[in-house]
């Protein structure tokens, strides 16, 4: 039966499902709060480059293979490449390669034997599928463990506190097996930015009948006699048969606010998700910030950023990864943070930021000044990053709402994978198949 749907969010979870939706015969339209499709993916482009360039930093991995397959049922695998840039990590003043197994060795933080039990624990983390065991325990105990307390406090615990702040030893070691177990050395990227793939999809949706509403936040959704109902800011309403929601799990209490009243489990489970935003500064530069570093990882001593040496946890030089002849000559670093929502670099204004976050520069290069910055991007995301706890697994709203016709596909419901584009399709492509297969009988309407 041809079904009508609304589809809230124009991300790559949304774009994904509502592209499946389509294709199977239905009518599907989507709702978009901001201008463009692609959400955390989405790319801006300088009138100077012939690319567009992600706000906040991306890189695919050779094991991203829900990726890969819509990227092949869109006929531009050709769009795609995979170079195997550099990571460093910035230790004591210095900045080290570290991504290879020389370069391990050649690591000041370890010793021989440090070195060994660190590539030990991480190839058996590599090969091994048990997640479930590990998320009964917090990465922070595990690794402290296994890969002894010198290997842990120079890479790993850094990473945590970067990534998840205060919830750092909270965090279960299955997220950690699952950056471990699902990354590649070669890291994939397409011809005109990631916006190359979200305009595909957004064409293939087109194509097929599909409807966007740009800039259409919605605001409300209520069920009435198993038809759902959604009002956009500017008071619009339309109904129809399914609704599926890939905003984020506070955002989705806020539009629906019958869920507790009908499931308060449901509501719970969902109020309990925690999560991070993301702060990231664009800097085109005229001259090469880093010599061959693609991801520099910064660490971080203390949760508290006021408290650590460089104001920022990752400092990413694009145009070490990608030729910076697709910008315009110009180098393109980016200055990112993970930080709660009610962070002071939410509320800073940009010229602060970029005060804060410049003055640290000439740390990675003696010879950078202020002049070599031709133009910055700030970019910021509230709802950036899913904080899973231990036991996370029993813990995820379930993709069917307690609402009739109300679905929920978010990051935050991807564990043990870290949220990436990879996962928002699948996740995308998982939700869809749920829709298809339910309400295959005709929704009672009001006449
Ligand atoms: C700093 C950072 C770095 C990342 N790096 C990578 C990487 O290297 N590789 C990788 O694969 N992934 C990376 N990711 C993750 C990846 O971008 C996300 O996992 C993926 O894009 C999530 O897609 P989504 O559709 O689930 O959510 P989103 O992209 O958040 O999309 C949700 C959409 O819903 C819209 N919306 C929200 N509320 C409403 C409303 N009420 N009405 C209408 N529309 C609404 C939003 O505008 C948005 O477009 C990164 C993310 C961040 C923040």
């Amino acid at each position: 039966m041809r079904r009508q749907i609304a589809v809230i969010g124009g991300g790559l979870t949304g774009l994904t499902a509502a592209y499946d939706l389509i294709c199977v015969g239905h009518d599907v339209t989507i709702y978009e709060a901001s201008s463009a499709t692609g959400g955390l993916a989405r790319g801006f482009q300088d009138e100077n480059w012939d690319w567009s360039l992600e706000h906040f930093y991306h890189h695919l991995f050779e094991s991203d293979k829900d990726l890969l397959q819509l990227v092949n049922e869109l006929g531009i695998t050709d769009q795609l490449f995979f170079p195997r840039p550099e990571s460093s990590v910035y230790y004591k003043g210095t900045i080290y390669p570290f991504d290879s197994i020389s370069a391990f060795f050649d690591f000041p933080g370890f010793n021989f034997w440090q070195t060994l039990r660190f590539g030990a624990v991480t190839a058996a983390l590599r090969y091994t599928r048990f997640w479930r065991l590990l998320e009964r325990t917090t990465a922070d105990q595990w690794m402290r463990r296994w890969y002894g307390r010198t290997v842990y406090e120079a890479t790993w615990k850094p990473l945590l506190i970067n990534k998840f702040g205060r919830y750092y030893d909270q965090v279960p070691m299955s997220w950690m097996w699952a950056r471990i177990y699902a990354r590649s050395q070669k890291l994939g990227y397409f011809k005109g930015g990631f916006q190359t793939f979200a305009d595909a999809l957004t064409h293939a949706f087109f194509v097929r009948g599909g409807k966007i509403h740009y800039q259409q936040p919605v605001e409300k959704i209520v069920e009435t006699n198993g038809r759902i109902t959604i009002t956009t800011s500017e008071g619009h309403t339309a109904t129809y048969d399914q609704c599926l929601v890939t905003s984020s799990p506070q955002s989705l209490l806020k539009l629906a606010p019958a869920i507790p009243a009908l499931h308060d489990t449901y509501a719970s489970k969902l109020e309990n998700l925690k999560s991070i935003g993301a702060v990231v500064m664009v800097v085109a530069m005229r001259w090469p910030l880093l010599k061959n570093t693609y991801w520099l990882n910064i660490p971080a001593t203390s949760p508290d950023k006021t408290a650590n040496e460089i104001p920022f946890l990752a400092l990413v030089e694009h145009t070490n990864y990608i030729k910076n002849k697709h910008y315009g000559g110009d180098h393109i670093v980016y200055l990112g943070d993970y930080v709660e929502p009610d962070h002071p670099y939410f509320s800073m204004s940009k010229e602060e930021l970029e005060e804060l976050f410049l003055s640290h520069l000439s740390k990675f290069n003696v010879n950078f000044n202020r002049d070599w910055v031709r133009k910055t991007w700030l970019f910021r995301a509230k709802y950036a990053q899913p904080v899973p706890l231990v036991r996370h697994s029993q813990n995820i709203p379930d993709l069917q709402t307690p609402i009739p016709g109300l679905y929920f596909a978010s990051m935050s419901q991807v564990y043990p994978w870290d949220r990436g584009t990879n996962f928002a399709v699948k996740l995308g492509r998982r939700v869809s198949k749920l829709m298809q297969s339910q309400r295959d009988t005709e929704p009672e309407t009001d006449d």
